[in-house]
């Protein structure tokens, strides 16, 4: 999709910082990190929001290599959230679905 940012990003027309790439997903560094670790985990597949997928291996898939990637950058056993926005309540606003991942600090709860 033309006019969705993270397409641009897969198609390598805005670089960004890569951490992990196949042939269905991409994680690279958030460009406003929340976090001293806030990565995104994303489909290849231009998907909207999570109201529009029932695509049950690839949605695993992204939290899968979420946790491994916590694993390869040394957090996972400190802790970590994942979480993907939904909608604009939701506070999504690149309507490409995505998991962000954050860790390297103590996350509160309930989030704003
Ligand atoms: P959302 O608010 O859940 O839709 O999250 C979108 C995320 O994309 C935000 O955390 C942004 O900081 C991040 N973002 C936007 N543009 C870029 C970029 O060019 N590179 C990396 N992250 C980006």
């Amino acid at each position: 999709m033309t006019d969705c940012l993270f397409c641009t990003i897969i198609n390598g027309d805005i670089s960004v910082n890569k951490i992990y790439e196949d042939e269905d997903v991409l994680a690279f560094y958030d460009i406003k990190p929340r976090a001293p670790y806030h990565f995104l985990v994303i489909p290849k597949t231009h998907i909207k929001t999570l109201n529009n997928t029932n695509d049950e291996k690839l949605l695993g898939k992204l939290i899968l290599i979420a946790s491994d990637i916590t694993q390869d950058l040394g957090f996972a056993d400190k802790g970590y959230r994942v979480v993907m926005n939904c909608n604009k309540q939701g506070g999504q606003t690149v309507y490409h679905i995505h998991l962000h991942c954050l860790g390297g600090r103590v996350l509160t709860w309930p989030p704003g």
